[in-house]
């Protein structure tokens, strides 16, 4: 979005307050925190309207892939900085499969990518695409990859081959899938483009010479009409990675240059040198990273580390709010509460199941503070644990009559006992002291 100044200039200057706001100025500065809208000033010109909108255009533009439950979406970033605000489209994993595969190898490998699944902290980290490779050169064999590879996988489908043609016969085979076609290079642009806009599919456009050279051939691609573009720098080492992408994401955030406001595609190969290329692609800018071999050993580090960067700084990461059974408790079990912050829930809810103890575990909506933080703050109250407690039919679960509290908060267990009507008990400060404390429970 652009800054009040920046808006300001598109505005007509009469600060006549039609818009509801005493002046232009005041206007410019609610449009640029996304309060209010240019229509609301009725004597915006369409030309003013047309050259503002192109003006607060994503930097980066929003590339989708896949249909239904497997759509990849790459770019709409803003930021050079994760803590200037958030990233907000995490780089997405594909593993390939090449063409020249029988059937029974390439399920195999549709196998191995869908059990490529971890889950942490409340969330699912796995692979989001698989790519489909041209290695026969064939192009009747890799249509049928393609169509057998969409039949048995419900993720985003990557097509890789330099042959139009066969790029046509696998797109048309799967065209309502959406798949990202890589890639239209200086020898197939024209033909590439034209089945990228037979087909609607998004199209990787790719020049290993340089930003420049790549800059030309992606001025060449929109001529043909096609808009929906990804870059492939076709970098073979992390250092040329880093340097083009970071060259690119500043040109585009700073809008020095718009001609390269692309997602980026990295082709990271195999091995240590894929993990490396992977790694440096999720830290910086790369929005979507193939893979010719991955192993579980290499995955799943390269998940955590994705989590990491794409985790909003400015949101916790929380688990809903609800009652949990936790040892396969029955209604003699005793309730414990704890807030909705996942890092704590996932403690406590580790020393529960060590204690090997029964127990429904009520976990309260604290806008994802920790214990002490969010009682400190008002988040955590009496009536809140009360209400999650009628609302998640706690009772109900566990005829006990009691509720366990944190001991750091043994200062509400007066009004708590008072607002639900349950014996209050307090337990240990620390999580880590329930397991002891859960045993010696009568
Ligand atoms: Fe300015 Fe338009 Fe608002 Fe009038 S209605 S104050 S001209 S922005």
């Amino acid at each position: 979005m652009p800054t009040a100044i920046e808006v300001f200039k598109f505005l007509p200057k009469k600060n006549c307050g039609k818009c509801n706001y005493p002046t232009c100025l005041a206007f410019a500065m609610q449009i640029a925190n996304s309060k209010a809208k240019l229509e609301d000033c009725p004597f915006i010109s369409e030309e003013a309207k047309r050259q503002f909108a192109a003006s607060s255009a994503p930097p980066i533009r929003l590339i989708k892939f896949g249909s239904g439950k497997g759509v990849v979406q790459m770019g709409d970033e803003t930021e050079l900085y994760r803590h200037e605000k958030k990233f907000f489209h995490p780089t997405a994993y594909s593993l390939a499969i090449s063409d020249s595969l029988n059937e029974n190898e390439v399920d195999a490998r549709i196998d191995k990518a869908s059990r490529m699944t971890v889950e942490r902290v409340g969330q699912i980290l796995k692979l989001d695409s698989i790519t489909v490779k041209n290695d026969s050169c064939d192009a009747e064999r890799f249509a049928k990859a393609a169509e057998r590879v969409t039949s048995r996988h419900e993720g985003a489908i990557m097509l890789i081959s330099k042959d139009a043609d066969a790029m046509r016969a696998a797109a048309a085979k799967i065209a309502s899938r959406v798949p990202l076609l890589h890639a239209a290079d200086q020898s197939n642009f024209t033909a590439m483009a034209q089945v990228a806009k037979e087909f609607n599919c998004p199209l990787v456009v790719r020049d290993e010479r340089g930003l420049n050279e790549l800059a030309d051939l992606v001025s060449k691609v929109r001529t043909t009409g096609v808009e929906d573009i990804a870059l492939d720098f076709g970098a073979s080492d992390a250092k040329t990675l880093l340097e083009r992408a970071s060259i690119v994401r500043k040109v585009s955030v700073k809008r020095l240059f718009r001609g390269l406001g692309y997602p980026i595609v990295v082709m990271a190969g195999r091995g240590e040198h894929a993990v490396l290329m992977c790694m440096t692609a999720t830290m910086k800018y790369g929005s979507l990273v193939v893979f010719d071999e991955l192993e579980d050993f290499q995955a799943m580090p390269l998940f955590v580390l994705r989590q990491n960067i794409y985790t909003d700084p400015q949101v916790p990461i929380q688990v809903k709010p609800g009652i949990y059974p936790v040892n396969n408790p029955s209604e003699k079990a005793p309730i414990l509460f704890t807030t909705n912050f996942s890092l704590t829930y996932f403690t406590v809810l580790a020393d529960i199941e060590k204690s090997r103890v029964p127990a429904w575990l009520l976990v309260v909506d604290s806008e994802g503070l920790s214990v002490m933080t969010a009682f400190a703050a008002g988040k955590l109250t009496p009536e809140g644990v009360g209400k999650a407690i009628e609302t998640s039919g706690a009772k109900q679960r566990s005829t006990r009559g009691e509720l366990i509290i944190p001991g750091m908060v043994t200062r509400m267990s007066g009004k708590l006992q008072e607002t639900t009507g349950l014996k209050v008990i307090v337990g240990p400060k620390e999580s880590s002291g329930l397991p002891k404390f859960l045993k010696s429970l009568p």
